[in-house]
């Protein structure tokens, strides 16, 4: 039978990961206005993530405070466990901690520099994933939706190539879970183009910016909401039977 098509996750948890600032908090917000208990994970954002659960909390959305390292295979056992335990059980894992580490090109990229990217873009949703599992899967119709990079498709700009690499085995594992967890569990991702973010702040220039607006055939770089709503999509039964999509948000940077 067909799930009925709508976005409404009433009944449902989601664990997001990272989710105190950006992309992670617009899809917090973005879930829980349609219904979702919303797990929030966060490593150093202490206050913009209480900020971020006073905001839910208002709205009256069900939400509890996840601190966990990902990269810490203990702490992010406990952070599943934890939400398992109080919200009852787990529908929806978005994949979302990462970053750019720094930025390098290959022949100046330091071991420490390789390793980290991999372990912050990869090794984390490795670890969330393998502890969701069993919760997910019990469902009958859990989902997961991983944060890719426009990366994957060029390589990486302006010295992110490591960055690129660890958004590269994420896209593999995305195409890995789609074929192991089906028919229990479905597994898409997003890969969005440049999003005006502290990701940004951090490293990318003014002219950087305006040069990915440039590039842009839509005339502006990507909203943190924009990219929410199509986690919300991926999220709900609406997509239904897309399984192993990767969903280009990017206002057309890149062509096929
Ligand atoms: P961001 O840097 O604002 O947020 C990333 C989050 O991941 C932060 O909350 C950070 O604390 C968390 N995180 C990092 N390491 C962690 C760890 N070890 N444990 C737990 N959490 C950890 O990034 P954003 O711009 O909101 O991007 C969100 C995701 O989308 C990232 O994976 C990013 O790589 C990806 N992305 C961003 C852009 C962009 O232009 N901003 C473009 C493509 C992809």
């Amino acid at each position: 039978m067909v799930p009925e098509q709508t976005l409404n996750l009433s009944g449902k948890v989601a664990l997001i990961t990272g989710s105190a600032v950006g992309i992670g908090r617009a899809s917090a917000l973005a879930l829980g206005k349609q219904g979702a208990f919303v797990g929030i994970n966060y490593h150093s954002s202490k206050d913009a993530a209480q900020s971020l659960y006073k905001e839910l909390a208002t709205q009256k959305i069900k939400c509890l405070l996840l601190p966990a390292d990902l990269t810490n295979e203990a702490e992010t056992k406990g952070a599943v466990e934890k939400l398992v335990k109080e919200a009852g059980r787990l529908d929806i894992l978005v994949n979302n901690s990462g970053g750019l580490v720094k930025r390098a090109k290959i022949e100046e990229c330091s071991l420490e520099t390789w390793s980290r990217s991999l372990e912050l873009n990869a090794t984390t949703a490795f670890l969330v994933t393998k502890h969701a599992i069993p919760h997910l899967r019990a469902t009958g119709s859990g989902r997961i939706i991983n944060l890719l990079s426009l990366s994957v498709q060029t390589g990486g700009a302006n010295g992110a190539g490591a960055y690129a690499a660890g958004k590269g085995a994420l896209m593999v594992f995305t195409h890995t879970l789609a074929k192991e967890l089906a028919p229990h569990v479905r597994t898409n991702s997003i890969m969005p183009g440049t999003v005006e973010t502290q990701h940004h702040e951090i490293h990318s220039t003014p002219e950087m910016l305006e040069n990915y607006r440039k590039q842009t055939p839509l005339g502006r770089n990507t909203m943190a909401e924009e990219v929410a709503s199509a986690v919300l999509f991926l999220a709900s039964d609406m997509s239904s039977h897309i399984n192993g999509a990767l969903i280009d948000i990017s206002g057309g940077r890149f062509l096929r």
